[in-house]
């Protein structure tokens, strides 16, 4: 069978067989989950779908912090770091503070972290360098910032580099949406999808890292959430639904297209399998990392 990255999780929050609205939400990110949520909880005869591109829910969340070795860090992960041998790291910001994406409360857990020293700096990344192919130093670019409006100032590179050797660097430096589908008008330049308070058109809406950008943490995206979900709500009021229907034709698409597909119970097959093989290691979990594993185990 052709196995591709389309996969889906249906139905999760689905309460009636008496459908009169059908929702599809795509992405089972939290926002994803949060929007469903409150959509269940404020339609009563409402059916939800949620689709999603990888054989895991969860979006980000599944990826997210971690504290070494009780926690869900993958082994490979935690063996490379374990035998690291770097002494020093520098996380570099390309503006101030004011205008960071983290939120105050990751920058105080940050200034709290043992031997860990801040310095502020108003430089940008440019570039690597090293003659050998290796890496040996980064040159660093000194910035303005420009706009009377504090939030929205622009960084502008100045005449003034300053250079940090080093000998490895990770970039880090965001987390853009794509656009995915024509017919959604997109903001390449912010990655968002167009929206206003979170309507693209009629019975379109987007809510989370897609509509506001990658900023704030998984409480500001829940509000978010919430309130694009009231919004449908109040929304759907006003307008007349006309009946489609959903996922009885998107299957017939995707068994035609021959992708295989993961539902619920699948992910659970998953889930079992990553918790058991955490506990082989101590760990809450071993999470998969390949769609191949993960599509072998949810068959
Ligand atoms: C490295 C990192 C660490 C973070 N740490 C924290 C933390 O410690 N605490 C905290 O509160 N927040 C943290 N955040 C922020 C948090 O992850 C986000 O606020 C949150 O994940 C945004 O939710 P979302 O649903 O909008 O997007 P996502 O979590 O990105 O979910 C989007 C989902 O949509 C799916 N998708 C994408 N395209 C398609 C498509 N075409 N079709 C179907 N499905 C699709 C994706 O696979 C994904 O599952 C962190 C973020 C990052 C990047």
């Amino acid at each position: 069978m052709k196995k591709i990255c389309f996969k889906l999780a249906r139905a999760l929050y689905s309460t009636s067989q008496n459908t009169e609205v059908k929702i599809c939400v795509i992405g089972s990110g939290p926002v994803g989950f949060y929007a469903s949520q409150h959509l269940v909880k404020h339609i009563p005869s409402v059916k939800i779908d949620i689709y999603e591109k990888l054989p895991v829910p969860f979006g980000l969340v599944r990826y997210d912090t971690f504290f070494y070795t009780n926690t869900d860090i993958t082994q490979h992960a935690l063996e490379v770091l374990s035998t690291s041998k770097i002494k020093e790291v520098y996380l570099i910001g390309r503006r101030g503070p004011l205008q960071a994406a983290f939120t105050i409360k990751e920058l105080r857990e940050m200034l709290k972290l043992k031997n860990c020293g801040t310095y502020w700096c108003d430089s940008d990344f440019v570039e690597f360098s090293g003659s050998t192919g290796d890496v040996e130093k980064l040159k660093l670019c000194v910035n303005k910032l420009e706009g009377a409006d504090i939030l929205r100032q622009k960084a502008v590179f100045t005449e003034d580099v300053e250079y940090l050797s080093c000998d490895l660097a990770v970039t880090s430096i965001g987390y853009k949406s794509l656009e995915v589908d024509p017919a959604i008008p997109f903001d390449s330049n912010r990655g968002i999808a167009k929206n206003a308070n979170g309507k693209i058109s009629d019975g379109v809406f987007t809510t989370g890292w897609l509509a506001t950008g990658p900023t704030g943490v998984i409480l500001s995206t829940m509000s978010n959430a919430f309130g694009v979900a009231e919004y449908i709500v109040s929304d759907l009021k006003k307008c007349s639904i006309e009946s489609k229907p959903g996922f009885a034709s998107v299957e017939k698409l995707l068994e035609k297209r021959g992708v295989q597909l993961v539902f619920w119970e699948n992910w659970l097959k998953i889930d079992a399998y990553e918790q058991e093989m955490g506990k082989k290691l101590g760990k809450p979990r071993e999470k998969i990392v390949t769609i191949k594993k993960m599509l072998e185990v949810a068959e």
